[in-house]
């Protein structure tokens, strides 16, 4: 058996970078992996769909080629180029993820883990980045923290796993652009992957079962982002409970119940995208006493679950299913392991969607506050009076501040170009309680599209 100061679960965001701290902290420490370095954002999430994303983009500006002086444009988009720049990147961070856990007190474990008892794991294989066996499969810490992730989910409908039904990690790979896609489910994984695919060529239909599509993000900007999808020619249809999946000669036939009518339509490809699960099979956490359920492993404040020095962070305990929840995530757990406080502010944790447009946001929708009743007070600012956003032909996009009503800054919510580094402005704002004066005192560049933050406070 190994002994170690810590040993992590999933190289994940939420499982190198903390493996990194901890190691430059002097802990010695394992980190066990099953699967490709990087976790779910690096492997089938954010970085790889960010690729295509891109690929997207280039593509919707060629169709604007009259707008940029481009006549006469003749093009042939080839899907199998685009998955090869995708993968030649994943590999680069990969080799970075590498090199980083080849520090002198981290030792890498290929290998599926479970739990003996609270603090032993037992490794199934396990051997070492090069591929050779580790002989003792067993590895003993005072702390674990348990870092694996999520796994896509599918709806308990007929049809669910017929071939042709693919999750986001299918699509990922997919060698041909499907005519006919439906996406089940409008969150942040359909709408990704609706613009990618209108972009490359498909016919996009999206099902949602809530009333508008994007549910977590504030409405208002949700309103304004529908003209730009419909204009991009995906099929938004909402309210939309889809009951069954039928196949007839490599067609697909979806069914679904709207607003009390019952209809079908036809795809050659399904994506489904209806949320996902905490990785929690196989762990056996049972063996070490850990509390879980269908959403995830129960955490404290500090990410330690109710065993002493067992912690989960990221996906696997359903608080956030976002990379960089992840990695704070794990920077908190380290830090109540070594005992340093501090001040990470979980309620300010930013997200963005990378559609086409692009949307972001921090803090609770207008919606939310008014829910809780709050008399809060809005200012909006719009990307059509930017003079940079004309410029770059991105006229289409606002920014929403919420204030409270000490008119200190809560909120934010933008959509446009860049709105997901847009974001990032409000995030020390709002932590450091800026008000819409400070805010409006706030010298900003011209021409930026940050002017508009500056245009939405005045
Ligand atoms: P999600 O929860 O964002 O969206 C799932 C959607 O499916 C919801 O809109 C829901 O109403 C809908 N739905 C559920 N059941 C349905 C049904 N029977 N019929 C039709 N629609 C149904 O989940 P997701 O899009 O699968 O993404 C999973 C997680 O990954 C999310 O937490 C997300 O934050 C994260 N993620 C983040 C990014 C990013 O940060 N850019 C990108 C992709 C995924």
């Amino acid at each position: 058996m190994k002994h170690t100061d810590l040993i992590i679960i999933g190289t994940g965001p939420g499982g190198y970078g903390t493996a990194v701290s901890a190691a430059q902290q002097g802990l010695n420490t394992v980190i066990i992996e099953a699967a490709a370095l990087g976790g779910t954002c690096l492997n089938q999430g954010c970085i790889p769909t960010k690729c295509l994303c891109r690929n997207a983009q280039v593509l919707n500006d060629l169709k604007e080629g009259d707008l940029w002086g481009l006549t006469h444009l003749t093009y042939h988009f080839d899907i199998h180029k685009a998955m090869e720049r995708k993968n030649e990147v994943v590999s680069t961070l990969q080799g970075g993820i590498q090199t980083l856990l080849s520090a002198p007190n981290i030792t890498l474990v290929k290998g599926t883990a479970r739990f003996v008892d609270a603090h032993t794991l037992e490794v199934e294989n396990p051997h070492d980045a090069t591929g050779e066996v580790i002989e003792d499969p067993f590895f003993s810490a005072p702390n674990i923290i348990i870092a694996t992730g999520s796994t896509t989910k599918f709806l308990p409908i007929p049809g669910a796993h017929l071939p042709n039904v693919l999750t986001s990690t299918e699509m990922l790979d997919i060698d041909h652009i499907p005519q006919r896609l439906v996406i089940i489910g409008g969150g942040v994984i359909g709408m990704e992957f609706a613009s990618i695919f209108s972009a490359f060529g498909s016919e996009v239909t999206v099902l949602e079962f809530c009333k508008e599509m994007l549910p977590n993000f504030d409405a208002d900007l949700v309103k304004r982002m529908r003209p730009a999808f419909k204009k991009a020619g995906i099929q938004l249809v909402n309210q939309a409970a889809v009951t069954a999946i039928e196949s007839q000669e490599q067609q697909l036939f979806v069914h679904y119940d709207c607003k009390g009518n019952s209809s079908t339509i036809e795809a050659d490809i399904v994506l489904m995208a209806v949320g996902r699960a905490a990785r929690t099979e196989g762990l056996e956490l049972e063996k070490a006493g850990i509390h879980y359920d269908a959403k995830g492993i129960a955490v404290d404040n500090n990410l330690q679950t109710n065993v002493p020095g067992v912690y989960a962070v990221g996906d696997v305990n359903g608080l956030c299913q976002l990379a960089h929840a992840a990695s704070f995530q794990g920077q908190r757990a380290l830090n109540h392991i070594t005992q340093t406080p501090d001040q990470i502010r979980f309620d300010l944790i930013p997200s963005a969607i990378f559609t086409q447009p692009e949307a972001a946001s921090v803090g609770l929708t207008e919606a939310a506050c008014k829910e809780r009743g709050w008399n809060v007070k809005t200012c909006k600012g719009f990307f059509r009076t930017n003079g940079k956003a004309l410029a770059m032909g991105e006229p289409d996009g606002m920014v929403k501040l919420i204030f409270d009503e000490e008119e200190r800054l809560i909120a934010g919510h933008i959509y446009g170009a860049h709105a997901a580094d847009l974001i990032q402005e409000l995030v020390p704002m709002i932590a450091a309680g800026y008000t819409l004066q400070q805010l409006r005192e706030t010298i900003h560049a011209h021409p930026t599209l940050g002017e508009v933050i500056l245009k939405a406070a005045h």
